[in-house]
């Protein structure tokens, strides 16, 4: 049986059109006029609603197996579904154990089956010792790597040198697969800290000035140069300095295979906004100064950066250390999927971006990352019926149960965002609609 979802916006890859999304069974079958609908598909009326294609979010720590305490794939992907998303690609860090083997990778995948209310996949890790680990685990199905070339903040995951990077890339460029690098590099932050024995930690100016923009650029000019000389997929992300853009351009000019992201923190707050001993705004790289912003907002209308995606990265309540208001006590994330699209939203809004530009940032570009795109990414014929209803008029604040992930703590706890995903579909199911979940979750593990 066929369903008619009816609407005057449907986001296509060709242009935002009045018409009606034809579902049968998992798939898209047709995207038609309203005259065209087959009589016996069953008639859903969006009203003045657009429909966006399901977003994929390739930056979201799971936590699971290991550190369900934090957050799991239960409470990620509930929170996803009300966030608009169909899609997650999980970081193979912070859980336990993490993602660097396939016997890894294995308890990952048993642990979230039966968990998942959206579909999810699996990055693995490159880390200090695993190099003879990077194929097998493209083999087992991963769909890229992730790599830090500074301490991750948390034990276990350990960040990689260039030596031993440079050990494992053969290997990953081999793979055809992505690597996500954490592209900040720890000299200027040890030259950074020095200055700022003294300091007083509450104050948010001495956090900024601990990670310098220094830190992104050099990681960025590094990654720049070992892809030049071994032509792996590099994938930068969460490109917090502007700085880098230029140089970032010049190398994609050059033919060089390299993707950016952001984030919607970065694109949202400020330095200049961010209180002292506000400690749910820290996350590394950090958020840096208003200009810096409108620059990040320069680099996605200039294709530049490829995409928007959450780094959802929740923690116990209590480890964001707000008793102590100190940020170099605190730890770094911010948990974001089921507001991005409403924030990103609430951001083009003002500067003339699109539905179409939102698409592209958060579903298709992403999709493409991961490999994906004869799944997710756009309304298109063949691809999964997995879409977003959104209400670009609605507006809305920031409450504790608009987040649905384990601990419900945010820096944009009552904030008015513009915009809200009103109905999530996942090949052909309503997953989330109006505040309610599916009763059983019906999410996959997605494949190349
Ligand atoms: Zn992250």
């Amino acid at each position: 049986m066929a369903h008619a979802f009816i609407s005057k916006r449907i986001v296509t890859p060709q242009n935002t059109r009045p018409g009606a999304l034809i579902v049968e069974g998992e798939k898209i079958l047709a995207i038609c006029k309203p005259s065209e609908i087959p009589v016996d598909a069953i008639a859903h009326n969006c009203g003045d609603n657009a429909l966006l294609p399901g977003l994929v979010d390739t930056h979201v720590h799971i936590n699971q197996p290991g550190r369900t305490e934090w957050e799991g794939f239960r409470t990620a992907t509930r929170a996803a579904a009300a966030g608009g998303y169909t899609t997650l690609v999980d970081m193979p860090l912070n859980c336990l154990p993490e993602t660097t083997t396939v016997a890894s990778l294995e308890e990952k995948r048993s642990s979230a089956r039966g968990e998942c209310f959206i579909d999810w996949a699996p990055w693995g890790g490159a880390v200090a010792d695993n190099q003879q680990h990077i194929l097998p685990l493209a083999r087992a199905g991963v769909l890229g790597f992730k790599c830090f070339l500074i301490y991750p903040g948390c034990d276990g995951f350990t960040m990689i040198d260039q030596q031993q990077l440079e050990a494992a890339l053969p290997s990953i460029a081999e793979s055809g697969l992505p690597l996500l690098v954490h592209a900040e590099l720890a000299g200027p932050i040890d030259t950074a800290m020095q200055a700022l024995s003294k300091a007083d930690w509450r104050s948010y100016a001495t956090y900024l000035a601990s990670r310098p923009d220094e830190a992104e650029l050099d990681a960025i000019r590094l990654m720049i140069r070992l892809c030049r000389q071994y032509r792996f997929r590099l994938h930068i992300v969460h490109l917090s300095t502007s700085l880098a853009l230029e140089e970032l351009h010049v190398a994609r000019a050059e033919g060089l295979p390299i993707t950016v992201e952001t984030c919607p923190h970065y694109l949202h707050f400020a330095a200049e906004e961010i209180a002292d001993s506000a400690t749910l705004f820290k996350c590394a790289p950090p958020i840096r100064s208003k200009e810096n912003q409108e620059q990040l907002w320069g680099g996605l209308r200039d294709g530049i950066i490829d995409m928007i995606v959450t780094d959802h990265s929740p923690c116990p309540p209590a480890m964001k250390r707000e008793d102590t208001g100190r940020f170099d006590l605190a730890w770094g994330g911010i948990a974001s999927i089921s507001l991005a699209a409403s924030i990103i939203h609430t951001e083009c809004f003002h500067r003339g971006f699109t539905l179409d530009d939102i698409a592209r940032w958060m579903s298709s570009a992403p999709a493409a990352l991961a490999g994906i795109s004869h799944r997710a990414g756009a309304l298109e014929v063949g691809r999964d019926g997995s879409f977003v209803i959104f209400d670009t008029d609605a507006e809305f604040t920031v409450t504790r149960d608009k987040l649905h992930y384990r601990h419900t703590v945010s820096p944009y706890m009552n904030e008015t965002l513009h915009g809200a995903v009103k109905a999530t579909y996942l090949r052909g199911e309503a997953v989330y609609r109006e505040g309610s979940f599916a009763s059983e979750p019906s999410g996959r593990e997605v494949t190349l």
